[in-house]
């Protein structure tokens, strides 16, 4: 059997077991278009059916939350929780609160989560939660209602060493506070069972920043094996929420201009770039206000808004997609290519669309997925898990530490397995084998229990 009918073969059992999933079938075709070769050569895995058993979660929670809007009408959203994969660690992933949840949308996140938490190097399993509730438009009363009848149901199924959810789109600091408050009122307990706390309430110094700064940090390594650097760079940056704010932080910090900014309506451009000031703004406006991006073209009349676009046609040297999967296309990266782009680095999780990142490789830039440029967030996540248990705050000096090594450990294990005979990297191809190796052998050396 060849490689390509190992493949084609799996993926047509695949999309006839989970129909409709085409979230699902994507992350599982990506991973595993790099990892089969591999598979090939090793007999163990094939009998084993270690794919086929990756690719089925360990567990799915699937629950009716019902609430009360502030008019006094009962609403009914639906919840989930994916439980993906506990071969090292406990599960661990975000909780999304967004219109276009889906079963299929948690199980490409929890998926992808198993193979980022591997590449953290810490003990860390694959997860992922989140509910179909927008908290758009929503009063703080009727979040907390929401989120308090979400944690009643899961508070059931997650625990510090069984499963520790965190924020992702949608969920920031005021539904992870709801949300803790409701579980440590069920069960009595104060423990570290989620993650992106507070910080006078178990938190960890540089847990927002995370994400952001962690894919600054792996675009900086991704940009010196070409001997640049974000230094007078232009940057293109998808999104305006948690992840995209601060890796806009991060790349002005390292001497960038950051000239676009979005959210699912449109797009800023200010060819003028973002400084300190601006940044508070956005900050202040999407974490305080609750506002749209819109609204900083009207503040900095040389920035101009762009309905219902997306950031990619303008020029720039790095773009960095940190708003949803599926955001940036072959059309999108035609544009960037044929403006000079060199660099693409995933802030969001599967951003990019197949056909895009053919593209990119096919041109010979530089090009990271998620699972590898995002994971500074779990893994600092998992350094907030490492605080709560042993009942100390590190500095924010130690945990940027820790996070600068964990990027840079991942970037060394993407070159060590994605390095190809021309001496291109394919970080795809790096980041899948190297997590994808650490979770086969340890299920290899569990034996079937999952
Ligand atoms: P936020 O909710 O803070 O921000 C999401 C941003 O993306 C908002 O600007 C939102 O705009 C925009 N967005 C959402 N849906 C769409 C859409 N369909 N089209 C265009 N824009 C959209 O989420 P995060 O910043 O936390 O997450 C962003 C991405 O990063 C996600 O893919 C997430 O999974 C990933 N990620 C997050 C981590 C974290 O630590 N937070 C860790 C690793 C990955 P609007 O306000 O209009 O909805």
């Amino acid at each position: 059997m060849s490689t390509k009918e190992y493949v084609e073969g799996f993926m047509a059992q695949l999309e006839q077991k989970n129909p409709g999933e085409k979230e699902f079938h994507q992350a599982v075709r990506e991973v595993l278009e790099s990892v089969a070769p591999y598979i090939m050569d090793y007999p163990a895995l094939l009998d084993a059916k270690i794919m086929e058993r990756m690719v089925e979660p360990e567990r799915v929670i699937m629950f009716r939350v019902p609430w009360v809007d502030d008019r006094g009408e009962v609403q009914i959203n639906r919840g989930f929780r994916v439980q993906m994969n506990s071969a090292i660690g406990p599960y661990k992933g975000g909780i999304r609160f967004h219109s276009s949840v889906t079963l299929s949308v948690m199980k490409f996140l929890a998926f992808e989560q198993t193979f980022k938490n591997a590449l953290t190097t810490l003990p860390m399993g694959g997860g992922k939660g989140g509910s179909d509730f927008s908290p758009r438009g929503k009063s703080d009363a009727e979040v907390m209602r929401f989120c308090q009848s979400f944690m009643t149901e899961l508070q059931k199924h997650i625990g510090q060493d069984r499963d520790v959810p965190a924020g992702d789109i949608g969920v920031g600091g005021r539904e992870i506070g709801f949300m803790f408050g409701q579980y440590k009122r069920l069960r009595d307990e104060w423990t570290g069972t989620l993650t992106g706390k507070g910080l006078t309430w178990g938190g960890s110094l540089l847990r927002p920043e995370a994400t952001g700064y962690g894919a600054c940090y792996f675009a900086q390594q991704m940009l010196a094996t070409r001997g640049k650097s974000f230094e007078g760079a232009t940057v293109c940056i998808s999104g305006s929420g948690n992840v995209a704010q601060y890796a806009a932080q991060k790349a002005m910090r390292l001497g960038a201009k950051v000239v676009t900014l979005s959210d699912s309506n449109g797009f800023v451009y200010d060819p003028d770039g973002l400084d300190e000031e601006k940044l508070n703004y956005v900050l202040y406006l999407k974490n305080g206000l609750r506002g749209r991006i819109k609204e900083y073209a009207d503040k900095y009349p040389t920035a101009r808004y762009f309905e219902n676009e997306r950031p990619w046609s303008i020029k720039c040297d790095i773009a960095m997609p940190c708003a949803t999967q599926n955001e940036l296309d072959a059309e999108d990266a035609k544009k960037l290519l044929a403006n000079g782009c060199y660099c693409v680095t995933e802030g969001a999780n599967m951003p990019t669309t197949p056909e895009a990142i053919a593209l990119f490789q096919a041109a010979k830039i530089l090009y990271s997925p998620g699972k590898a440029s995002n994971a500074g967030g779990v893994a600092t996540s998992g350094l907030e898990m490492t605080q709560n248990s042993i009942r100390q705050s590190w500095t924010k000096e130690e945990v940027d530490e820790h996070l600068h090594r964990i990027m840079s450990d991942i970037h060394d294990a993407c070159l060590k397995y994605g390095t190809e005979e021309d001496g291109y990297i394919n970080y795809v191809k790096g980041a899948n084998i190297a997590g994808f190796i650490k979770v086969a052998n340890a299920m290899l050396e569990q034996g079937i229990c999952y």
